[in-house]
């Protein structure tokens, strides 16, 4: 059986930015992932910048999910949204609650993943694939593991057909979770996310803020590299590399790649594991 992945963009913020990501989009498409996903700032920050790369990148073969998100919007917007992709041909999307802007108050009408979940639904009955966030380590603003472990098992229940890990290198936390939900009676695919590793500063400032923990022996090899890029960009890819296999020989269904709208890191990764087509 071919093992499935898919790739992660973001939507850029100049001309300059979108045209260079539409070739790394290309040369990522040509190895042959399931989908492409399109990330979505949420309170709609980036509405048209999502909307706009998501039809862009339509005009290739492989279908694109934009993500979604509920915090600070209200039905109307969500529903003409839904409405302009369902007219693009759009059958897949990410359902998020999303995180406001500081600054920005006011949780909109749909306060949480699982009720825009349950309002595609309700909305649009099973005309979209719906993809939900899971977090094996625990999402950073949950009061604990088990009421979070709750709270994804509300998405699903809500219609959710597939989850996508938020980023990890610790392995057993994943095993742990998938077990959790399978114990719950739950049987839907828990996609890892995968994040390369290529710079060491932003990777320590967005783990801590999401909750990713950086094993010791990773963060302490990666520090001593300092300034020294190529270094980190090698340890990296091996470390992501030997991840990914670990999961896939344990019978991961799928691989989900943030890409950071960057071609090479996850592009060797794939041609490492030989999963391109
Ligand atoms: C694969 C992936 C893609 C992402 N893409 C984007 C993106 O495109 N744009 C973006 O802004 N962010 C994105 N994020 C980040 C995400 O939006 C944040 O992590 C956000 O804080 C939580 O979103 P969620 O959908 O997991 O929320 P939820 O599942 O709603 O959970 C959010 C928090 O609320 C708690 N909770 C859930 N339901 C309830 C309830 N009924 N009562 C009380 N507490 C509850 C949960 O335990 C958790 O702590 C992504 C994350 C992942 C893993």
């Amino acid at each position: 059986m071919t093992t499935r992945f898919s790739f992660e963009f973001f939507p850029p913020k100049t001309e300059a930015g979108a045209e260079r990501l539409l070739q790394v989009h290309q040369q990522l498409v040509s190895l042959g992932p399931e989908y492409c996903s399109v990330t979505y700032g949420a309170g709609g920050s980036t509405r048209e910048r999502t909307l706009n790369t998501v039809l862009a990148m339509s005009a290739s073969s492989v279908p694109v999910a934009p993500h979604l998100s509920c915090i600070g919007d209200s039905r109307e917007s969500l529903k003409q949204i839904l409405g302009t992709y369902r007219q693009a041909g759009v059958h897949r999307l990410v359902a998020l609650r999303g995180d406001l802007p500081s600054g920005q108050v006011g949780l909109g009408e749909l306060p949480y993943a699982a009720d825009l979940v349950a309002f595609i639904r309700e909305s649009y009955g099973q005309e979209f694939h719906i993809e939900v966030a899971a977090y094996p380590e625990t999402h950073p603003q949950a009061e604990n593991f088990e009421q979070d472990l709750r709270y994804f098992l509300a998405k699903v229940n809500a219609g959710a057909d597939a989850a996508i890990t938020q980023y990890f290198y610790n392995i057993d936390a994943y095993w742990h979770f998938c077990e959790r939900v399978r114990q719950a009676g739950c049987s839907i695919d828990i996609v890892p996310g995968i994040m390369p590793i290529t710079q060491y500063s932003n990777l320590m400032r967005f783990s801590e803020a999401c909750g990713a923990e950086i094993p010791r022996w990773l963060r302490k090899q990666l520090a001593a590299y300092a300034d020294d890029q190529d270094s980190i960009r090698q340890l990296g890819e091996e470390v992501v590399t030997r991840l990914c296999q670990r999961l896939l020989e344990q019978g991961v269904p799928s691989l989900h790649f943030y890409t950071m709208n960057q071609l090479e890191p996850c592009r060797n990764i794939v041609m490492n594991l030989g999963l391109q087509t």
